[in-house]
């Protein structure tokens, strides 16, 4: 199994997850600006933008061009009925002249958005069929009016359940009853027969055999390889892309840009995979640029079997003040081992930061759009990545989009779940950047600190070892958010900022991740058995606790249960204690880890990660029930639009007021091809 190459995100409102610092001139910009279904739409900022030079916005505004003009190529891939109820829905938002007033349109409306949010009739993630909640009496009427062609068959493809239920089948035939357009008259037995009978296993350096294709059978009975290339299938869209792509080459920012650049072109002229190898490779070098982008057949999860990439294009700019800040602690990383609450004997003699580029994006097409990862990973070739490494990116405005979308909503889980409006107004000045600073704490810092004993085996903790792995690293950032070094740094704004972290991961690790798991179940996943964990070990051991500061010493309860108008809250009285059980723990977890103390661990785990109170969680399981949360969320693209100046451009400018319909109107009118 290949590594994950793809984060993305499940559940913002839960988490809470924001991103790199408060941006300038936030003041009155919009970023939910649509909800149907279960989805939501947004927009996201550019920071950098107008620092870029001209030339620089120029070879973006390229890159995003080849990203708009990729975007048939994704929607016929996941079934090739997908374009013609596409190009049938805009003819009747464009044509219809009859009312648009009434439930019957407006259910029209709310499947014609799902459509465009899925690129296609099945649910982007969910992949089955969704159909209009119109009836199919309305729907004909609709194309009837503005003179849809085949009309009948194109009703019995949106309404027949029988027909294409399932984007990827996931029994039978996972092949044959498929809906994605990645094999045509081949049975899955005939497609891995195929593959078996070309692959060469001996190959240490193989292609990604498949990647770029659509298995065919012919008429002759014979099954072969049909390439999505220049000339091949999806040959006029291909051609607008690497017209594009040579457009933007001579505008790009280094020679190493414009030579994977050339190596792209020449695979998307030719289909032949050793030159996406080779595009790869160069292209995961270049870490000098400030501009990025990915385009092309990529990510495998909507192909069956795994072999056939979803086009996507993704064009980014680095985030100069995130990046600098994961920089900065990686180049302090002894000084945090040195100070770290644990055992001299566990701590690292030398210990070496990993520093990962954060990315703010500029467009998203294909695969991404308008559903987005928050991180990535590529490329997805393990020999690549055994040889000659990734690139891991995480993407700051996105996430940023996501905590501020959440903030507009008149209810989030902040509201619900914190106990006043302190908590809650601490949470909104501090969160987005905290918890990015806690982020970049566990990443670049917590999972590379400390060190075995000699002779203790790196699996000594078994099943218990990846929850303990992330409390560790866990800790390690709450520890820290607390020191004044990180003010010292530069990274945290004042003394005060940290306790929004601190309250919200109590809020979420003794409540609010329960909005998760069905009731009755235990907690299962590694990540929310770590913040449960933590925040039960530290409510316990908090309790009564003794606890000395410059008032004096005394007993204390650093959290405290609270109930009001009936409902619970988990409060933090104390934080500076708080602080000091989570180091407590810090150096007990890394002891446990050193020493390969299993059962130590496993008492730990099961004391406290697994099992959650009854009553407490059915009223979570209530509480986020009432808050009616999206748990989809999307993103419109910013346009990019040249400023003239005496039929001369002089500038780019990003435009934000393209509303949700209006875009995905705009690309089909403009950049439909196939
Ligand atoms: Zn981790």
């Amino acid at each position: 199994m290949k590594s994950i190459s793809r984060i993305i995100m499940v559940s913002a409102a839960v988490l809470g997850l924001a991103s790199c610092g408060q941006k300038e001139g936030d003041k009155g910009f919009k970023y939910l600006i649509d909800e149907f279904a279960d989805l939501k739409v947004m927009r996201y900022q550019v920071p950098g933008w107008d620092e870029l030079s001209l030339q620089q916005k120029e070879y973006i505004y390229h890159l995003a061009e080849a990203a708009k003009w990729g975007r048939d190529i994704y929607w016929d891939q996941n079934c090739s009925w997908n374009i013609p109820v596409r190009k049938a829905v805009e003819n009747i938002i464009d044509n219809y002249s009859g009312s648009r007033k009434g439930q019957d349109f407006e259910d029209f409306m709310v499947y014609a958005k799902r459509l465009f949010f899925s690129n296609g009739f099945h649910h982007h993630y969910a992949e089955d069929k969704f159909v209009p909640a119109c009836s199919r009496e309305y729907f004909a009427s609709l194309m009837e009016s503005v003179g849809v062609e085949n009309s009948a068959e194109l009703l019995d493809v949106i309404y027949n359940p029988e027909l294409y239920p399932s984007r990827k089948a996931i029994s039978g035939d996972i092949v044959a009853g498929s809906a994605v357009n990645f094999y045509e008259g081949v049975t899955r037995e005939e497609a891995e027969a195929y593959y078996a009978s070309i692959v060469d296993e001996k190959d240490p350096t193989p292609i990604s055999y498949g990647l770029n294709t659509k298995l065919v059978k012919g008429a002759d009975g014979v099954i072969r390889e049909e390439a999505w290339k220049v000339g091949g299938i999806y040959g006029p869209a291909i051609e607008k892309i690497v017209e594009e792509l040579e457009l933007a080459a001579p505008l790009a920012e280094t020679d190493a840009q414009r030579d994977y650049i050339a190596s792209l072109v020449a695979y998307y002229r030719t289909g032949d995979l050793r030159l996406w190898d080779e595009y790869n490779i160069k292209w995961l070098k270049d870490t000098l640029g400030t501009v990025d982008f990915v385009n092309g057949f990529v990510e495998d999860y909507n192909d069956p079997l795994g072999r056939k990439g979803a086009w996507e294009s993704l064009v980014n700019i680095k985030d100069h003040v995130a990046s600098e800040r994961t920089e900065t602690l990686s180049e302090n990383a002894q000084w945090f081992e040195d100070n770290s609450p644990v055992d001299s004997r566990f701590k690292k003699p030398v210990v070496k930061g990993v520093s990962a580029k954060v990315i703010n994006v500029v467009a998203l097409a294909g695969d991404s759009y308008p559903a987005t990862p928050i991180g990535i990973n590529l490329p997805n070739a393990d020999w690549i990545r055994r040889e000659h490494g990734s690139k891991s990116v995480t993407i700051s405005n996105i996430t940023d989009a996501y905590s501020k979308a959440a903030e507009e909503s008149p209810k989030s889980t902040l509201t619900e779940f914190a106990y006043d409006e302190e908590e809650i107004a601490m949470a909104k000045k501090y969160l987005s950047i905290t918890d990015n600073v806690h982020t970049d704490l566990h990443e670049c810092l917590g999972h590379g600190s400390g060190q075995l004993l000699p002779g203790v085996s790196p699996n000594a903790l078994g099943e218990y070892s990846s929850t303990l792995e992330e409390a560790r690293a866990d800790l390690y950032g709450l520890y820290y958010m607390a020191d004044p070094k990180l003010i010292e740094l530069g990274i945290l704004p004042d003394e005060e900022a940290y306790k929004a972290q601190y309250a919200n991961y109590i809020r979420n690790g003794l409540m609010v991740q329960f909005s998760r798991v069905e009731l009755g179940k235990p907690n299962t996943e590694a990540h929310m058995q770590n913040r449960k964990l933590i925040a039960e070990w530290c409510l316990e051991h908090g309790t009564e606790m003794h606890y000395c500061d410059d008032e004096g010493c005394r007993f204390i309860n650093a959290i405290e249960k609270k109930v009001k108008d009936g409902k619970t809250y988990f409060v933090v009285n104390e934080y500076g204690a708080l602080r000091e059980l989570f180091g407590e723990l810090l150096g007990e977890i890394q002891r446990i880890k050193s020493e390969g103390d299993y059962e130590a661990g496993k008492a730990l785990v099961e004391q406290y990660a697994v099992n959650i109170d009854r009553d407490l969680h059915r009223e979570v399981l209530e509480r986020y029930a009432e808050l009616q949360l999206k748990p989809y969320g999307g993103f419109v693209n910013p346009d990019i639009v040249p400023v003239e100046e005496n039929g001369k451009v002089v500038d780019y400018r990003l435009d934000y007021t393209a509303s949700y319909v209006d875009q995905m109107m705009n690309y089909g009118h403009n950049y439909s091809i196939l």
